[in-house]
């Protein structure tokens, strides 16, 4: 009996991985459907900015990797984002966004999820042709001023993409849980996409 109301539990906690280069918009994306389900957003990009603003022992060793656009080590990336999936708000489901990033990182996600008898309901691929992420960060570099958004860093950035992040779609594809979407269009024309898909995955959940 309690088997069965555990996995009724289970399939009713939304867990997304939001997929994609650099530019694409998925963190904004990201942040309106966190809203829009009252979901935690996890932006591990996000995290590691406010641990180097806050010139954290952690912030302190992440900063060289971020600032040349390089990956920050699985081993401080994994276990930041662990303890943050056990933390009581994150019981209903989350949103993760730069995470995972690399099939190792992956394979730890599925590993800790298998543990607690989760999954992952959906990953959400987003793609844009290159000149379009390259307009688009020139545009944010001058608003935001994110270190990483140089020319020379967001290069690597889109190759660090290619090469680490890239063989996670792939992958997910042949679990039959990844979602594609057109990242060309408006901030509210994406949106209206994401939403019906996510609709409909728990329609089905
Ligand atoms: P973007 O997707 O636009 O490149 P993010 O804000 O997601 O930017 O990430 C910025 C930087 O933070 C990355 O270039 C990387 O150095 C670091 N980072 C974020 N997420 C991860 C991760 N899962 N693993 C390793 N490094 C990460």
């Amino acid at each position: 009996m309690f088997a069965v109301r555990k996995q009724k539990e289970d399939m009713s906690k939304l867990i997304l991985v939001f997929l994609g280069p650099p530019g694409v918009g998925k963190g904004t994306q990201a942040a309106k459907l966190a809203e829009d389900l009252k979901l935690p957003h996890i932006s591990t990009g996000a995290i590691f900015r406010d641990h180097l603003k806050r010139e954290t022992e952690l912030g302190k060793q992440a900063r060289s990797y971020m600032d040349s656009g390089n990956l920050v080590p699985d081993e401080l990336t994994v276990s930041l984002v662990m303890d943050r999936l056990g933390q009581p708000d994150c019981e209903r489901g989350y949103i993760l966004d730069g995470f995972p990033r690399n099939l190792k990182q992956g394979e730890a996600l599925e590993k800790a999820l298998g543990q607690r008898g989760e999954s992952i309901t959906a990953a959400l691929n987003f793609d844009a042709p290159r000149q379009v992420l390259i307009d688009r960060i020139a545009g944010r570099a001058e608003k935001e001023g994110r270190k990483d958004d140089t020319p020379e860093t967001v290069k690597n950035r889109l190759e660090v993409y290619d090469a680490e992040t890239g063989p996670l779609t792939p992958w997910y594809r042949e679990k039959g849980i990844l979602h594609d979407f057109d990242a060309q269009g408006g901030i509210d024309e994406i949106y209206a996409g994401v939403k019906a898909a996510v609709e409909a995955l728990k329609s089905q959940g």
